[in-house]
């Protein structure tokens, strides 16, 4: 049974969707008015395993992520390179897709703009105006949240320390949060009832995600920041508006430090995808990313960077040893060491769900693929045989739950590989003519190719260095 950590109740709960085996899913995307960091990079591959993990346990999952291209930020930076605010979101749209896909994330079923709905929010203001909920005052339309009883439940922070960060005279209450804001000069505007103007952060997350999953929400997600005020006030909003409950598991990923502080654009203490991905494969930084809990805080540094590196290698070469086991004709195999392989398999198997259903424990559950990998390795750098069609099984379980983790992304199945194969077979030819000025001549070559070559006792294998 898969288990989630629910903020909105402050503990860990069975995971049961509201229409059997179907999944709603939500996450807060980015604000595309400038490169993401490292710590934006968190959120993306947690809530991509978190995906690729509800599909592998049977789950049809729905899963949307916005884009917002309407805020402060957005109009701040527009100016500053001067740019329409399309042009300017478009721009880091495509920037945003381009670090996803080379971050091997998957794409959310759909991407929802907040420009492209803005009738919808009016529409849903409108509505909350009507219901008493929200009240005009000139030109902007604020949510009263006094009147709204559980203003407060998903942060559970006492009452008064739930403040705004927009202080204006227009307010009844400081503490009142903007659904439209009234327009300021050389701000992009849209028509509403209440003049021209644009809409506040929260309802559009609100709107989008109702619009395209119903008012009732299996899972909405985002970083730590976002509990308050964002989701708090999506809460207030949603439910208010629509009077069901608005989301059945809020999930918060922690946050990524520099020397323990938070990664951050203010503090200017971030790196950017692209920057570490000029230095680091996308494998190295997702395999970084899992071995912490999503809940706890961790820390970026080069060293914990270079720890996943060998994690990762040692996997790379278990791979590569196993991959042509089937193709082994050997009746020859130890008994007793099959039977061992063949319980490592199963219980790996049982053990990474165990840990992935335990609030997506990926270093947990990366730790049992790093035994059944080792074992592996133990096996094969010793010249020991077992018997081949469990090896086989051996790797493919490796592969199917590495990818569930998103660690193991490269296709090795193409053509380039099996040139290389070829290459080693001629090598080995050399080999067995005693030609070593040959055979190392191409050894040293495929290493200038970044291609590792590791001579085992029965076999040869050869992996991508990273
Ligand atoms: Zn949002
Ligand atoms: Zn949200």
């Amino acid at each position: 049974m898969l288990k989630l950590f629910n903020d909105l109740t402050g503990k860990k709960e069975d995971f049961v969707p509201l229409e059997k085996s179907k999944v709603k899913m939500y996450v807060c995307g980015p604000t595309v008015y400038d490169f993401s960091h490292i710590g934006h990079a968190r959120s993306y591959v947690f809530f991509d395993i978190m995906y690729r993990y509800l599909k592998f346990r049977g789950f049809d999952v729905t899963y949307i992520q916005n884009l917002t291209d309407i805020d402060d930020k957005i109009i701040k930076r527009a100016h500053e390179e001067n740019l329409t605010i399309y042009e300017l979101a478009d721009k880091y749209t495509e920037l945003y897709f381009r670090d996803m896909k080379k971050l091997r994330a998957l794409s959310a079923d759909y991407f929802p703009r907040a420009t492209q709905h803005i009738p919808d929010m009016i529409e849903a203001i409108k509505i909350l105006i009507q219901k008493g909920f929200a009240y005009e005052s000139n030109g902007n339309v604020y949510f009263a949240v006094d009147s709204f009883q559980d203003y407060g439940k998903l942060s559970r922070k006492p009452f008064e320390e739930l403040i705004d960060s927009e202080d204006s005279p227009d307010k009844r209450n400081p503490k009142d949060f903007a659904l439209w804001k009234r327009k300021k000069e050389d701000e992009p505007f849209w028509e509403s009832p209440w003049g021209l103007g644009r809409p506040g952060w929260h309802i559009e997350c609100s709107v989008m995600s109702t619009k395209y999953l119903g008012s009732t929400l299996d899972i909405h997600g985002g970083g730590q920041d976002l509990v308050f005020p964002h989701h708090e006030n999506e809460i207030a909003q949603t439910e208010a508006y629509t009077g069901k409950k608005f989301v059945r598991y809020w999930i918060h990923n922690g946050f990524l430090t520099v020397n323990k502080e938070k990664m951050s654009k203010s503090l200017k203490n971030f790196f950017t995808i692209q920057e570490v991905l000029e230095k680091r494969s996308p494998e190295n930084l997702r395999c970084f990313l899992i071995s912490t809990h999503y809940r706890k805080p961790m820390e970026f540094s080069d060293e914990n960077l270079d720890h996943a590196q060998n994690v990762l290698e040692k996997f790379f070469v278990a791979l590569e040893a196993s991959r042509n086991a089937h193709l082994i004709d050997n009746k020859d195999y130890s008994k007793s060491l099959t039977e061992d392989l063949k319980k490592l398999i199963q219980q790996t198997q049982s053990e990474f769900i165990l840990a992935m259903d335990d609030d997506f424990n990926t270093p947990l559950a990366l730790s049992h693929l790093q035994t059944l990998a080792r074992e592996i390795n133990k096996i094969t750098q010793k010249g020991e045989i077992v018997n081949p069609e469990i090896m086989e099984q051996a790797h493919k379980l490796l592969w199917e739950l590495g990818s569930i983790l998103g660690i193991f992304l490269e296709n090795k199945e193409g053509i380039s590989d099996k040139l290389v194969d070829l290459i080693l077979t001629i090598r080995q030819e050399a080999r067995q003519s005693k030609d070593y000025a040959l055979s190392d001549k191409i050894r040293d070559e495929l290493n200038k190719l970044n291609l590792e070559v590791k001579d085992l006792p029965n076999k040869t294998i050869w992996y991508k260095k990273i």
